[in-house]
């Protein structure tokens, strides 16, 4: 696993890296100088399960509600910076727990240096994010076009800098919206570098598409032993991306807890409403933190069989539903309590 091999960085209160638990961010999308906006949203994050967050910091005004935001959460802010190297140092004499900048437009040398000199005092990580986007035109035209190969050369090249500056204090990421090309990318990179690797796929579309590439993308990379924090990048409500990345790792084997829904597709046999249910399962179990698997499924032919595997399950029938729990058939429940039914059961699981 390169992940146990990897820098152990910390960040605020958490720390990645070294074969610790694989973290979840996700980036909030609010002004980040509304400061009751930005908390109310990572509030939310939170208690989905976000264990680090990066605000944009593109002035000073948001480098100075750092310090605001910082004094209502819990969790470590990483302040993502562009273009102004001012502002990374603002954003970290306002209390950042770490950086994100590309040394490769944030002003040349010089910059980075102050940059690094900022760092060093406080200790505080930066990570070196490079994107395929705006991957340099020498490495576009050495690699002939945008490459794997590239990406990891140019990122390699930032990280080189900032050690000849004498600081290691770091984290990579580097990001493509062409899956494989990630894919590919990370693989090379992981065998050359000792630092934590924070994996995503980058603008990877809206929640469904957005989910599909991040799945497989993190899926295949994270399966290899590498990536030391994730995130799922979605256009759409950030709370979604923690979803999404608790359900990969949960899927991978890399995270523990947390109910598990399986649900039948529904079938010509089904006759009661299994989607909407299964839905309403799905998120009435968020709030558990029960490592169990409920089982939801259509039908009295194959769904009490399936259901039996999981911790608890519903199989439905005609206007009513068995309630299962640990393969025996407890009771019948009329369609209508069958939501309300498994909401008791969980209340009291394990109390009895
Ligand atoms: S569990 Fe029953 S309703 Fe669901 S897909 Fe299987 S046969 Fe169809």
């Amino acid at each position: 696993m390169f992940r146990d091999h990897t820098k152990v960085v910390q960040i605020g209160n958490k720390v990645i890296g070294g074969g610790n638990p694989v973290l979840i961010q996700s980036m909030t999308n609010t002004k980040t100088n509304d400061v009751a906006a930005t908390v109310a949203q990572i509030h939310r994050l939170e208690t989905a399960g976000c264990e680090i967050i990066r605000c944009t910091v593109p002035d000073m005004d948001a480098a100075k509600a750092v310090a605001q935001i910082k004094k209502e959460i819990s969790i470590p802010l990483v302040a993502d910076i562009h273009f102004d190297y001012k502002m990374a140092i603002a954003a970290m004499e306002n209390g950042a727990d770490k950086i994100r900048i590309n040394p490769g437009n944030i002003g040349g040398r010089d910059k980075v240096a102050e940059v690094v000199r900022a760092a060093k005092e406080r200790n505080i990580p930066i990570r070196v994010g490079v994107n395929s986007g705006s991957l340099e035109k020498e490495l576009v035209e050495k690699y002939h076009g945008v490459t794997a190969e590239g990406i990891v050369e140019s990122a390699l090249d930032k990280v080189r800098l900032i050690e000849d500056l004498g600081y290691d204090n770091l984290v990579i990421s580097i990001k493509s919206s062409d899956v494989m090309m990630c894919v590919k990318a990370h693989e090379l990179l992981a065998g050359q570098t000792k630092y934590p690797l924070h994996v995503g796929i980058t603008e990877s579309g809206t929640v469904t598409s957005g989910n599909i590439k991040s799945a497989v993308g993190l899926g295949i990379i994270l399966n290899q032993g590498i990536g030391d924090t994730i995130r799922v990048s979605l256009t759409g409500d950030p709370v979604e991306e923690i979803k999404s990345a608790k359900l990969i790792l949960r899927t991978l084997g890399l995270r523990k807890g947390g109910i598990e829904v399986v649900s039948c597709p529904t079938c010509g046999r089904t006759n009661i409403d299994l989607i909407g249910l299964a839905n309403q399962v799905e998120n009435m179990v968020q709030g558990y933190d029960l490592d169990i698997k409920v089982a939801v499924m259509g039908c009295a032919v194959n769904g009490p069989g399936e259901a039996k595997e999981a911790d608890i399950g519903i199989a439905g029938g005609i206007g009513e539903g068995l309630l299962i729990k640990k393969g025996e058939i407890v009771r019948k429940v009329p369609e209508d309590a069958l939501l309300a039914t498994l909401k008791e059961e969980l209340d009291a699981w394990g109390k009895s």
